[in-house]
């Protein structure tokens, strides 16, 4: 055996992670441009400094008034008769995710979802196990639901990612598209991952509606994109009591400390303020989309707060040209594309400046 003794899936394989650094204008990880209001981190930081009066005890197992927030939000945003024991929550949606391919994918079963996506997907469904079955979207980045369903008949996976808006493209799913998923999957769980949720646009709703239809339908959420509070790491799902019972038995004890509980419960009483950018970030998001158009670039239709654009000849020459005029973008997606989260009003006339200029000795793809 070499040292150290890795599985062997694992080994000469680089760690997730877009490349953090420092850099005036930071728009490739989708962050929330907005810190939170003086009020909210006067109100975390006396929540924090309370709990840390008692952390020499193990924090609530079941987190109890977190998740009563959590419930409380989730009907205000897209969803009606969510309860505390329909919700859970872990250190971000990622370790959700992943704690729900523990839980319901492993050895001999398979996790599905539609390509271009999430990158970290497959990363789950490896590091539980589990077989993973990649279908395509069509050109548009929509899903050709025919396709999609006759996948799920014929795989029988245990799981099927489908995130809502889709990341990096930025694709919602109607309520249609995820109820015949969620048919189609039998007993299989379909996970709807709104992260970017909040930022959908008007008319798109919110796959929260559909959780009384449907008791294989999970839908997750994140603090981390439009709450603005990706440092704090809270992501968390709400679905049939049954599902947030079986993610218990695979959670490590005592998984979200007293400090990130006591952080997300003052949060969510600052929702409003929090939230408060949403509107800007959304209409920023459609001016950015409309000014790529403008310039000549295609451009997919987006309900998140990020943009995918292109098509290059070579997407890394200008992703480096814009480094240098110090706008950090993500290089995702099909090649050809790249992508740029929306940040504020400065930053995005920042990367227009950067990106008119990076444009000028970079070749656009042959689309004929
Ligand atoms: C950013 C993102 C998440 C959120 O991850 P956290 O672990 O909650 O920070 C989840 N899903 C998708 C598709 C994302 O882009």
């Amino acid at each position: 055996m070499t040292f150290p003794p890795i599985r062997e899936e694992l080994r000469g394989i680089e760690p997730y992670g877009a490349p953090q650094l420092d850099v005036p204008v930071q728009l490739n990880v989708n962050e929330n441009p907005y810190g939170p209001s003086p009020e909210a981190v006067a109100d975390i930081a006396a929540a924090v400094a309370a709990a840390a009066a008692t952390l020499n005890r193990y924090p609530d197992r079941e987190f109890t008034a977190l998740r009563e927030g959590l419930a409380a939000y989730l009907n205000t945003s897209g969803g009606s008769d969510i309860t505390p024991e329909m919700v859970w929550a872990a250190n971000g949606s990622n370790e959700v995710m992943l704690q729900i391919l523990q839980a319901f994918g492993g050895p001999g079963r398979t996790a599905l979802s539609f390509a271009p996506t999430y990158s970290m997907y497959p990363e789950y469904a490896r590091d539980a196990m589990t077989e993973w079955v990649v279908g395509h979207r069509a050109e548009d980045f929509s899903l050709d639901l025919d396709a999609a369903r006759g996948l799920i008949l014929e795989k029988q996976p245990s799981v099927v990612l489908l995130p809502s808006p889709n990341n990096p493209t930025g694709t919602a799913l109607p309520p249609e598209a995820v109820s015949m998923l969620c048919e189609a999957a039998g007993d299989g769980i379909v996970v709807v991952d709104e992260a970017y949720g909040e930022f959908r646009r008007s008319g798109t709703p919110s796959a929260l509606e559909l959780l009384p239809k449907h008791r294989n339908l999970v839908v997750s959420r994140t603090m981390s994109k439009a709450f603005a509070l990706a440092g704090a790491r809270l992501g968390y799902l709400a679905a049939d009591p049954a599902i947030c019972d079986a993610i218990r038995v695979v959670r490590l004890p005592y998984h979200l400390s007293a400090v990130t509980q006591a952080t997300a419960s003052a949060a969510l009483r600052h929702a409003p303020e929090l939230l408060g950018n949403v509107a800007e970030l959304r209409a920023e998001r459609d001016r950015t989309v409309e000014w790529l158009r403008e310039q000549g670039f295609v451009v997919a239709d987006s309900d998140a707060n990020f943009v995918l654009f292109g098509m290059f000849a070579d997407r890394h020459a200008v992703w480096q040209g814009l480094l240098e005029h110090g706008v950090l973008i993500r290089e995702t997606g099909p090649d050809g594309w790249l992508r740029v989260s929306i940040g504020t009003a400065d930053e995005m006339t920042a990367f227009k400046d950067a990106l008119t200029v990076v444009v000028k000795t970079e070749p656009m793809r042959d689309q004929t």
